[in-house]
């Protein structure tokens, strides 16, 4: 465990996602809010009563290159939309501050590997905000896994979706979101299939249905269902969708299986396997994820499962596949 002194986190983008992820970091004991970067002055001056920030920590999406001047910020932790994490994560890294980007961590692989590399080149650690990487019954069955309890990996299966509202919100833009359900919550099958199953996908297929044109623009995908191949056979099948609400994990082996359902929602997650169901405590996500990114940023620890840029990227490169797969309707190789 890391007990040296807290992280301190200026947050960038005080929407509804850097709210509760604000709320959350009270509750917090190696990590605290110290800055904000915001486009909207009147949230700046509610969070900085709220949160006891001190001017000086305050910062415009013109001027936060100056936060590299500024001793008392340790990371900032960036939870715009999608469009907007590739610039925003090589500018705080090239103001010489570590990084934590929300997911999806870029619009595909090629921005993935951009932003490694500046991060690379001004020595910062980059994180990804995959909170189900600290929860503790994603964790528990990820180690079961690791020790081989459910025997010889077979299958996956992956829902993640929720009927979306307003029509005219950046999530159904691609041009801010880059996409649309896969982006956004497919992410989180794409992800947990590989933590799940515990190795890396070969090949990709994938099919798209819309149900609904108007609302879902050209460009921003309301369902998609996938399938990914793995080295030893193991095969996961994915739906995400804007208009279903899935939101459950199934791994089976030979020897046993895990079900998470919830498997991806704020919680509480509920997880049993063939011997029963888990009882850990409920813990809000976003409290463990920037204890644990405190450790991981300050302390060198490592987490079960990695949540670094690496990781980011390699998911971004399952979705480049699914995307492509959909456009061709071909098997693609990973
Ligand atoms: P919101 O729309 O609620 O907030 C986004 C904020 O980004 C805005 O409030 C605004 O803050 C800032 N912003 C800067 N430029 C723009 C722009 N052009 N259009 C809109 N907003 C802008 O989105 P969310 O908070 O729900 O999502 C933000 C990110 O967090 C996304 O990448 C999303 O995928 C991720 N997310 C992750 C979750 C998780 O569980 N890990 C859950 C939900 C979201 P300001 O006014 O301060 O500038």
């Amino acid at each position: 465990t890391y007990d040296g002194p807290p992280l301190r986190v200026a947050i960038m983008g005080l929407g509804s996602y850097g709210s509760r992820v604000a709320e959350a970091m009270q509750a917090c004991k190696k990590a605290k809010i110290v800055g904000v970067i915001s486009g909207t002055p009147s949230k700046i001056s509610t969070w900085q009563s709220k949160y006891n920030i001190p001017a000086k920590n305050c910062y415009n999406y013109e001027n936060f290159d100056d936060i590299k001047n500024n001793p008392d910020i340790d990371a900032v932790y960036v939870i715009t939309p999608n469009a907007l994490h590739r610039d925003q994560v090589i500018r705080v890294a090239k103001a010489g501050k570590h990084v934590i980007c929300e997911k999806p961590m870029g619009l595909n692989a090629k921005e993935c590997e951009e932003m490694i590399d500046a991060c690379k080149k001004a020595n910062v650690k980059l994180l990804v905000g995959y909170r189900m990487h600290f929860e503790p019954n994603t964790v528990e069955i990820i180690n079961q896994r690791s020790r081989g309890e459910f025997g010889r990996i077979l299958s996956f299966e992956g829902g993640t979706g929720f009927p979306i509202g307003d029509p005219t919100q950046w999530r159904l833009n691609k041009a801010l979101a880059g996409g649309g359900s896969l982006m956004d919550v497919g992410i989180y099958a794409v992800n947990g299939a590989r933590y799940m199953v515990g190795q890396e996908p070969v090949w990709v297929t994938a099919q798209e249905t819309k149900t609904n044109p108007a609302k879902f623009k050209e460009g921003v995908d309301e369902t998609i269902q996938f399938q990914l191949g793995f080295p030893n056979g193991a095969i996961a099948s994915c739906v995400t969708s804007y208009n279903i609400s899935l939101d459950r994990f199934v791994l089976n082996g030979d020897k046993g299986f895990a079900e998470l359902r919830p498997a991806f929602g704020y919680g509480p997650i509920k997880a049993r396997t063939n011997k029963g169901e888990l009882s850990f405590p409920h813990v809000m996500h976003q409290t463990t994820q920037m204890d644990e990114m405190a450790g991981i940023i300050l302390g060198n620890n490592k987490p079960v499962f990695p949540v670094d840029g690496e990781e980011g990227l390699k998911d971004l490169k399952v979705i480049d596949a699914i995307y492509l797969a959909v456009k061709t309707g071909k098997k693609v190789p990973l």
